[in-house]
Parts: C-alpha cells; structure tokens; sequence
C-alpha cells in the first residue's frame, strides 16, 4: 500500500494487488489455524486472534468456518466434502481452467460469494425487521467494524482510496483466483475413499518460493489436511494403521460448535522418523514448527 501510495502506477498497483490478495489468503489460514486451535493455547485467546485480527478483516467468521471445515476434514473427497466442487472438476481442459481463473480473477466468484454472504446475513423473507437487523449485525457487524476501522485508518492518513483498491479489490480478485489454485494444489486427482491420501504435499522449490508472495501460500501450506485430520470420534488412529503418530488427541470441548462432537487430532510426525507413537503432546513451538 505504502509503496502505491508513494508510487501510484498501473505496475505496482496491480503488483500490490497480488501481494495484498496472497497475504489475504495467509489471513484466511491463520484463521484455519483459529479454527483448530492451533493460534495460542488458551482457547480464549485463540479465538480472540483468529476472529478480530484473521477472519473478520477478510469478512469471515472462525465458529462458522470451522462448522463447515470441520466436515471437509471428516469426509475429504466425498460427496459430502463441502469442499469438493473446487477440487472435483479435475482434471480439466485448458479452456475450462482458464474460464474458472478468469471467473475469479475478474471478480465475478468473489461478488457471487459476497452477495451470497450478505443475503443469508440479511434474514429470510417474512423474518420481523428487529430479528433481521440483529441477525445482520449477528453475521456481519464485526466483520464490516474491523473494515470500517481500516478505512478510517487509510482515510485519516489521506489514503481512503486504497482501501477499494488495495482491500477490497484483491479481496474479490487475486484472494479468488489463489484460495482456487492453493485447493487444487492440494486436493485434486487425488483418490477419494482412504482418509489418508485424499491430500497431498506440494514441495517447494526456490521458484515456487519466491512466487509465493503472489500466489498465496501454496507451496508451504498445502498438505495441511496430510498434517493434522479432524475425524469423528471412533475413528481409529493411523498409528494403528501404522501410519504415524497420534501426537495430539485434545478435544475442543471449550470451544462451541461442531468441534465438541467430535474430537480433533493432530496428526504429526507422519513422515517423521523415529517418533513414538500414540499420545504424545507436543508443545505448541513444536507444533507450529510442524505445520510451518
Ligand atoms: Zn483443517
């Protein structure tokens, strides 16, 4: 932003946008990181990073996402994988992967999903107007708060036009077009059917890396799912699979939502050698030195 406003040109802006789009999409795994209580220890705490300071810049909200991720983790690759539509049309023809790029990166996916957004925080039809309007506030109150803040920031430092450009813009374009290109990465032509090949790891070269600042988080964060799996209670551990390690079983009692009814395992050490299987509890730097 710093460097538009100094140098306001077609070049950098769009350069702006690619990088302000790839670091909206860390955002939205930083909240992927909330979601599994994986930002700080304490629960509180964790949700307090992951909701005001990663989902409600970028408009989204950690309890309702985890709701939904929660069920692409318990049933990844399967009809009921609510991720599935961004990962099944592959493989694909070049003209129809082109057409879904240029879908996202023309903005029409991102107003598709906005719209959607802010129709389901509007109420339904035949709803009175006051539980309308706290239902709207319910959804979106603190997302459009911590906006507002931005725009107030940029506008009081005389920059309020970067905040359209260089906020909303990549939001609704570049986030698209790498939220689309990090899920391919990782979930597509893969076989559905074994919980633990239906993800993959994208090794990064020094290529891949450097692009990385505009293509979002691929190359590092693809194989989340190979990581860590959220299954359903009674679903037994891949270390008895012979698999690798159960490092973590720690319910999510503290939390509300789905994460209750089910319990979250972190699965580490899949490639590790010499690990010891079966409840460990890794500290929270060894875990994020996992997942990094
Ligand atoms: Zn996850």
């Amino acid at each position: 932003m710093a460097l538009v406003a100094l140098l306001p040109n077609p070049l950098t802006i769009v350069l702006a946008i690619m990088v302000i789009g790839s670091r909206q999409l860390g955002l939205a795994i930083l909240m992927h990181e909330g979601a599994h209580g994986g930002l700080a220890v304490n629960g509180k705490l964790n949700l307090w990073l992951s909701q005001w300071l990663c989902a409600y810049p970028v408009g989204a909200e950690t309890l309702a996402y985890r709701r939904y991720h929660l069920q692409h983790h318990a049933h990844a690759q399967t009809e009921r994988d609510p991720d599935l539509p961004l990962s099944a049309p592959f493989p694909t023809t070049r003209a129809s992967l082109r057409r879904k790029l240029l879908r996202d990166l023309s903005g029409r996916t991102g107003l598709r999903q906005r719209l959607a957004q802010l129709r389901g925080a509007a109420g339904t039809a035949g709803m009175p107007v006051g539980e309308r309007r706290a239902t709207f506030l319910a959804r979106l109150g603190r997302p459009l708060l911590v906006n507002a803040i931005m725009l107030a920031a940029l506008a009081a430092a005389g920059f309020w036009w970067l905040y359209p450009l260089l906020w909303l813009l990549p939001l609704l374009t570049w986030f698209q077009a790498v939220t689309r290109i990090r899920n391919i990465a990782e979930h597509s032509v893969l076989p559905a059917g074994d919980a633990w090949r239906v993800a993959r790891t994208t090794r990064a070269g020094w290529i891949e890396r450097a692009a990385g600042a505009v293509l979002g988080e691929l190359p590092r964060r693809a194989s989340h799912d190979g990581v860590r799996a959220v299954l359903p209670a009674g679903t037994p551990a891949p270390v008895a699979a012979g698999k690798g390690a159960r490092c973590q079983a720690r319910d999510q009692a503290g939390l509300p939502g789905d994460a209750a009814r089910g319990r979250i395992k972190t699965i580490a050490a899949l490639r590790a050698p010499g690990h010891q299987p079966g409840g460990i509890r890794l500290a929270l730097p060894a875990r994020r030195a996992m997942l990094a």
